[in-house]
């Protein structure tokens, strides 16, 4: 799974440019996310989701945040470019140390390798998840 062509820190940025950031090392996990609320927010079929440690990031430029609370009542803040809108990263307060990364942004997208799809109940029908690859109903933690 693991890409060993990526040359770490790879950098991303929003569509605007106004943010840009560096990620010094793989991430921990990709997951999709097949829920409402993630369709909303990608406006698209799922959002992707690389959890890396908040160490292994560095911003640069001015965010805003916003925040809702999910289902199982964990508060989700969202942080976004202020002048094109793109989502960069969401963060839940209660475990700070663990970012989740929008990849999209990334300059090479080569890592984003996903081994986990969460909220099937809610996924768009003609989407196959690939055989073999871990999926859950709904929010498995
Ligand atoms: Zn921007
Ligand atoms: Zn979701």
């Amino acid at each position: 799974m693991e890409n060993t062509d990526i040359r770490y820190p790879v950098p991303g940025s929003c569509q605007c440019g106004k943010v840009t950031y560096e990620l010094l090392a793989a991430p921990i996990k990709v997951i999709i996310c097949h829920c409402r609320e993630c369709q909303k927010l990608s406006t698209s079929a799922f959002s992707i989701t690389a959890m890396v440690n908040r160490d292994d990031l560095r911003i640069n430029g001015e965010m805003r945040a916003w925040e809702r609370l999910a289902e199982n009542g964990n508060r989700n803040c969202a942080t976004f470019c202020p002048n094109c809108g793109n989502r960069i990263y969401h963060f839940n307060p209660a475990q700070p140390d663990i970012i989740k990364l929008k990849p999209g942004t990334l300059s090479d997208t080569r890592m984003i390798q996903p081994v986990m799809h969460v909220w099937t109940s809610e996924k768009q029908d003609w989407y196959q998840i690939p055989e073999g690859v871990e999926q859950h109903q709904k929010q498995p933690w």
